[in-house]
């Protein structure tokens, strides 16, 4: 029906919260990187729902796995054990270099429990004195939703109004080593940062930063935590964002594409000393590691073992890096890349953000702002050249209609 879309519009304004405020396309189909709406249109994705869907819409390994898993078992809970989840938890372990995990099914979920770990572990085994533990965060950082995380988020949008907030949280400048070392104190647990800064738009750390981290943080006995939710699984051309570096953090936390797409599924992945502090009731969630979860995580990691993904998001990501960069100074003020993975800063005479994505959106590509004039890029790590080229064409061409 001609008419479908608005009134699919009305029942979302009118019956769901407005906690978002999307382009107003109304996705009822998508393959590969590309999402029909209700009336037929086609849209090139260039969001892949926030990293969540590296793999492509309609992945078929992915939609198999998942199929083969309906048809067997889907849910047990934790209370008794299923045949999914020694081999996904093992599998993930071999791939990220680490011994245990801990599955979630949000990112938000898993960045909680990547809290409850480290400060458990700074009173079970470090000595600090119970409820004195402390964690280091970034300026910037996005961690996810819940009240503990934007108790500690700077963001005044995502921030105010949800008080009272939960203690022991610390900030400094991201990338900023010195600052870092100054805070750390007896008492710091952890230091949790995202390798690279997703929500922020897309913000890479100086050389040598998450060395010194490393460092920093093995020197005082204090848990590196990498938040791997966006930059992980592929989306910067490895595995993890840290691989390219060289770093490995204590604690991993993984989530939005380790479900492919189809189900929630996170996960903090770390080794026995560590995640070992956890006994039975201290933590756990009903549907966290359920078989579903397991099965296409398992697939996600199969994917990811064979390497041919990540290759891909360097290759690919080479081109949308040159495509880009003839435009700073023609309407960008500044183009930050690594692998598939594109932040950029329209010139803010030229429009928000959000009024480039909604002329994006008319010329058929999906694409989110992050603040105020920043736009990131993250398609699916299948996305073809040509359409990547395409879809960069079409940005210069709404920059140069100002
Ligand atoms: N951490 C990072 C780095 C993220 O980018 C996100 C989501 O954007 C989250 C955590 C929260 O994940 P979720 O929305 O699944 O709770």
């Amino acid at each position: 029906r001609p008419d479908a879309d608005r009134l699919s519009l009305e029942l979302i304004d009118q019956h769901v919260a407005h906690n978002y405020h999307p382009l107003p396309v109304v996705a009822a189909a998508a393959t590969g990187a590309w999402v029909t709406d209700l009336r037929g249109r086609r849209y090139l994705d260039l969001l892949s729902a926030y990293s969540a869907m590296n793999f492509g819409h309609a992945n078929q390994r992915l939609l198999m796995a998942a199929r083969r898993q309906l048809d067997e078992l889907t849910l047990v809970s934790r209370a008794f054990n299923h045949d999914q989840l020694g081999p996904f938890a093992a599998e993930l372990c071999s791939l990220v270099g680490k011994e245990m995990m801990i599955p979630m099914n949000t990112g938000a979920e898993a960045v909680e429990t990547a809290i409850k770990i480290s400060r458990k572990w700074a009173y079970d085994v470090k000595g600090v004195p119970d409820g004195a533990a402390e964690i280091i965060v970034a300026a910037g950082n996005f961690h996810g939703r819940t009240t503990t995380i934007v108790g500690f988020s700077d963001d005044p949008i995502a921030r105010d109004g949800f008080g009272p907030f939960t203690p022991g949280f610390v900030t400094v400048p991201y990338g900023d080593a010195d600052a870092l070392a100054a805070a750390i104190t007896d008492n710091t647990a952890a230091v949790l940062i995202e390798p690279i800064q997703g929500e922020a738009g897309v913000i890479i750390p100086p050389d040598g930063y998450l060395s010194r981290v490393r460092q920093l943080c093995s020197d005082h006995r204090v848990l590196f935590v990498a938040d791997e939710i966006q930059s992980g699984l592929g989306r910067t051309g490895r595995t993890l964002a840290v691989d390219h570096v060289g770093v490995s953090p204590d604690l991993i936390i993984l989530g939005k594409a380790l479900g492919g797409g189809i189900v929630p599924v996170s996960a903090v992945v770390g080794n026995t000393e560590i995640l070992g502090v956890l006994g039975p009731g201290q933590h756990g969630s009903t549907f966290g590691g359920n078989p579903l979860a397991c099965a296409i995580g398992r697939e996600v990691v199969a994917i990811l073992a064979e390497g041919e993904v990540q290759r891909r998001a360097e290759r690919v990501g080479e081109v949308l890096a040159d495509e880009l960069k003839p435009l700073l100074g023609n309407g960008l003020r500044a183009v930050r890349t690594i692998g598939l993975w594109a932040g950029i800063d329209i010139e803010p005479e030229l429009g928000s953000g959000r009024d480039v994505c909604e002329r994006l959106a008319d010329r058929g590509i999906l694409a989110k702002d992050t603040h105020g004039s920043t736009i990131r890029f993250s398609p699916p790590l299948v996305i073809a050249e040509e359409d990547l080229r395409w879809a960069v064409g079409q940005l210069a061409a709404v920059l140069a209609d100002r």
